[in-house]
Order: C-alpha cells, then structure tokens, then sequence
C-alpha cells in the first residue's frame, strides 16, 4: 500500500473516465477524494457509492473550473470541511477537434480555457492552502499530443503543451514549501472522449503504438496514485508517459 493514508485529495473531472478511475484508486489508498464534476451530478454521485462500497471516503462538488472564483471558492471549503487539501488532479478536461483551417476562435478559445486556464486556476487556489501545510501534491493530466502534437487538435494539443509549462513552474516555485508538480502524459486511452474516434482513426493509431494496444483509464489512475504517494517524495516538475510507447 502507497502511503496516501488520511491525505485530500482533489480531482477535477472525477465523474467518469480517468478521472473516475483516478478518485477510485486514491480512495482505495486510503485518501478522502473530493469528486469535482460540472455538468454530470448522477455520474458524480454513482462514482461517490462505490467508493463508499469499499468503505472509502468521498465528497462530491460542483465546479466549473474555467471560473477563477469557483475554483478558489471549491478550494476552501475542501480546506474548512475536510481540514487539509493535500492532492489536487488536474484531469477535467475537453476537445472541439477540427483542422486549423476550420478551427473557429471560439473552438481555440473553449479549449484553452477548460484545459489550460482551468488548470491554472486549481493550481493557483489549491497551492496557496498547500504552502501553508509546506506538503502537497500537484498532478496535471496532459496528453501525448501536447509532446508531439497532432492533425486536427492545433486548441488541444496547444493547451495540453501549456500544461507542461505550468508543471514545470510551479515546480520549481513550490520545491521550495515542499509541494510536488508533475504531470501525466496518456496516449490513447479508451474513454468517452475516445469512443467517438472514427474505426480509421483508431485503427491509424495502434498502428504507431509499439506497444500495440490502447490503455485504460485504470493505466492512468496508477501512475497518477505513484505521484500522489509519499513514495513519489524526490520526483517533481516530470513528465510521465503512458502511451504504450508511442512517444519516446
Ligand atoms: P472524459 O471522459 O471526457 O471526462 C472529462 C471530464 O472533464 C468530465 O468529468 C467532465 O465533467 C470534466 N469537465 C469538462 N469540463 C469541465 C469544467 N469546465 N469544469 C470541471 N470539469 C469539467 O475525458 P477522459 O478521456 O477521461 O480524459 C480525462 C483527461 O485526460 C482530460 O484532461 C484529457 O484531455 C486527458 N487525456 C485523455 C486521453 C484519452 O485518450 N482519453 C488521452 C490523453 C489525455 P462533466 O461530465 O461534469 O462535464
């Protein structure tokens, strides 16, 4: 067992997909997991059940994390009804896939402000609670996209690169109050995100993946629940893929 024993942790987009699999994989380390949802409040509640199936403990809270006030408002009361905040997730997360030359500012724009700004936001309001406890635990959920880019996904690919930037600042800004920042790269996983992937798409990628299959969100849970460890101590400000070796 990975020492998360009484730890909080945050997760944003928790209701299904990776996220889901990432609050289900802390609560069974033994971390009271916040359940951040937007729009999906029943998926939200079901993913709150099983973790208390298992004799886990969950909260779950509306936030939409484009909004600076929000995201500071969702940060204190985890503090003030839980006592700590020690593990925030950067998972939520959104994709309006188009080529450039179609892209509408508006499809930029979204994207960027979800993924990359949202992110921003949980970071700035979560790691001002964790310097005061001089602990903590950041993980951003990137992309493979965001290291290689990708046709069709100029706003996702751009805001899963800034993901990177921002882990790799705030590292070196919090080494010092003793938090950790690193980020997560997944490369296709099977999710709802993926699911509406035409067969070609796929099937073009598992061709380029030396691994020669697809992950699960389970694959991705593992190594975010590693670096919200005790164990995970020494490393900060990395990038870890789990691509199947798709970039390396
Ligand atoms: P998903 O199943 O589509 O789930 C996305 C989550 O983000 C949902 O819980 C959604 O909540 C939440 N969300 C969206 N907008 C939000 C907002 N404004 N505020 C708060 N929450 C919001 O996606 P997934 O496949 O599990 O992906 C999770 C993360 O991994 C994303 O950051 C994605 O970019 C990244 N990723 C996924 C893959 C993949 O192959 N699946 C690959 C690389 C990276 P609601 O349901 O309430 O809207």
């Amino acid at each position: 067992m990975l020492k998360i024993d009484g730890k909080v942790a945050v997760i944003t987009g928790a209701n299904t997909g990776i996220g889901r699999e990432t609050a289900i994989s802390l609560a069974k380390q033994g971390a009271t997991v916040v359940i951040n949802y937007v729009v999906g409040e029943e998926l939200a509640e079901e993913v709150k059940k099983e973790i208390e199936s298992f004799g886990g403990k969950a909260i779950v809270k509306y936030c939409d994390v484009t909004s600076f006030e929000d995201t500071k408002v969702m940060m204190d009361e985890i503090k003030k009804e839980l006592g700590s905040l020690d593990i925030l997730v950067n998972n939520a997360g959104i994709t309006r896939d188009t080529l450039l030359l179609r892209m509408k500012e508006e499809d930029f724009d979204k994207v960027i402000d979800v993924n990359l700004k949202g992110a921003f936001n949980c970071v700035k309001h979560a790691s001002k609670i964790m310097m005061k406890q001089r602990s903590g635990r950041i993980i951003n959920i990137s992309s493979v996209v965001g290291l290689m880019g990708n046709v069709g996904q100029c706003n996702y690919s751009a805001s899963k690169a800034g993901l990177l930037g921002i882990t790799k600042s705030a590292a070196r800004e919090l080494a010092p109050r003793g938090i950790t920042v690193n980020a997560v790269a997944p490369g296709f996983i099977e999710s709802k995100m993926t699911e509406v992937l035409s067969d070609d798409i796929k099937e073009a990628m598992l061709s380029n993946i030396p691994l020669k299959s697809f992950g699960k969100a389970k694959d991705i849970a593992n190594a975010v629940t590693f670096l919200a460890s005790n164990e995970a101590h020494y490393i900060t400000g990395q990038v870890i893929s789990v691509d199947g070796g798709m970039y390396m």
